[in-house]
């Protein structure tokens, strides 16, 4: 049976914590599974060689950026090892390019377009273990990339479908995925399996713990997929497709919260068939994600379009804006950063229309005020301000009793 494994920045944050991972290498090499090892960066190295790269530019070129910023993992690959290779285990590292990862040409956030498995499967026929750098790949003309923050779990999920793995196991500092942030809510429940389509919303919608990439993979692949514990074992969560027995029948499966967000406004403006295309074209060709996009028609006739866009890109696309706004005779372009979206989310949500009625009279009984509300087939996001955030969470996950079992739950 062949496993891929990632390890994340945590659990190779220090030399002791590496010989930790060798720990679990070395005992499922002695049970003779096969297995191939993805690491991130150490936890922090990342940042510092991109501050390093922004102290000797202020304006780098991403081409050198993906250069720098794809050397953390080559040290934590050849520690890991190196440690296994003293403890007697055929270890042997592999950068993204010797791993055959071929990328487009989209230097900080590329795209897997490719993998040439040969010289991993020779690896793993000669009993070698290897261990693949994360988040760096190649362009087909020979330039190095990398996958955008999280990537590694994107490689390891790839490796996974290119390889044909049994299962590849994501090692991370929590033990699976839980029904809200454990670092928001303090009695979130770990899930022992949570739907591909529930997954893809969490970590569309803020759940930082896979990068949404990956599970884009896991579906396009049906590859099995399980968020584990570096440190302490148990069967962590798995990814399930929904014809699964395995599926857990809640309601709500969790709560996604995300404060990288900002908000843009554009008001005021005479009706035109395009607005929309307009506006998405013109932060579209900037390469801006714009989610919670709302196109509505005043009292006066005029027309508001609003929608958030990742907080790092708020100037850009606040720019962006008050250009489309002269073209389109807007009245006036606002903007907010300070602001959070919280999501329900639940396959449950389906064939329980009563679920967003509730949601909105457990936050409105604490007086919070929502600017935004966007509901789709499984989830339901809402946008306030920031300060109202953490709290928001919480109270939805008392309120949709989520720290119970979903058989010990009789909401209606
Ligand atoms: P790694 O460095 O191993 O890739 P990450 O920091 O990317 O780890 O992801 C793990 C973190 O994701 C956890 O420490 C946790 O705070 C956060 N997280 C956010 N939402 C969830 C969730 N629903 N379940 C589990 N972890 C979550
Ligand atoms: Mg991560």
């Amino acid at each position: 049976m062949l496993v891929v494994k990632k390890f994340g920045g945590t659990s190779v944050g220090s030399l002791d914590r590496i010989k930790q991972i060798a720990n679990h290498v070395v005992k499922s090499y002695q049970a003779g599974e096969l297995q191939v090892i993805v690491v991130s960066a150490m936890s922090g190295d990342t940042d510092k060689l991109l501050a390093l790269a922004a102290l000797a530019s202020p304006k780098p070129h991403p081409r050198e950026l993906a250069v720098i910023a794809s050397t953390g993992e080559q040290v934590s690959m050849a520690l890991l090892a190196l440690h296994l290779q003293h403890r007697g285990i055929p270890a042997f590292s592999y950068t993204g390019w010797q791993a055959g990862i071929v990328t487009d040409t989209d230097f900080d956030k590329a795209r897997i377009l490719d993998i040439h498995t040969q010289s991993l499967q020779c690896a793993l026929a000669e009993g070698k273990v290897p261990i693949v750098a994360g988040f760096q790949g190649i362009t087909e003309q020979g330039d190095i990339t990398v996958l955008g923050r999280g990537g590694s779990d994107t490689t390891a999920v790839a490796l996974a479908a290119a390889l044909c793995a049994e299962e590849c196991q994501i090692y991370t500092d929590v033990d699976g995925i839980y029904t809200a942030d454990p670092r928001i809510v303090a009695d979130a429940r770990r899930l022992a399996s949570i739907t591909f389509a529930e997954m893809m919303e969490l970590t569309s919608l803020g759940a930082k713990v896979l990068q949404k990439r990956s599970v884009e993979f896991v579906g396009k692949y049906h590859v099995n997929l399980r968020v584990l514990s570096s440190f302490v074992e148990g069967p962590g969560t798995l990814i399930t497709f929904e014809d699964s027995p395995l599926m857990e029948q809640a309601v709500v499966s969790g709560i996604a919260f995300s404060q990288k967000e900002a908000k843009l406004c554009m008001r005021g403006m005479p009706d035109h068939p395009s607005i929309a295309a307009t506006v998405t074209k013109a932060l579209g060709d900037a390469g801006i994600d714009m989610d919670l996009m709302m196109q509505q028609c005043g009292i006066d006739g005029l027309i508001d379009f609003t929608c958030t866009v990742p907080r790092q890109d708020y100037l850009t696309a606040f720019s962006l804006f008050e250009e489309c706004a002269k073209t389109l005779n807007a009245r006036e372009v606002r903007g907010d950063q300070q602001i959070a979206k919280v999501t329900l989310v639940g396959v449950g949500l389906r064939s329980h229309p009563w679920i967003a009625e509730r949601m909105f009279s457990l936050l409105a009984n604490e007086s919070i005020h929502l600017q935004l509300i966007s509901t789709g087939e499984i989830k339901i996001s809402v946008v306030m301000d920031e300060k109202y955030g953490e709290l928001a969470v919480r109270i939805l996950h008392e309120g949709f009793e989520l720290a119970k079992y979903p058989d010990e739950v009789h909401l209606s």
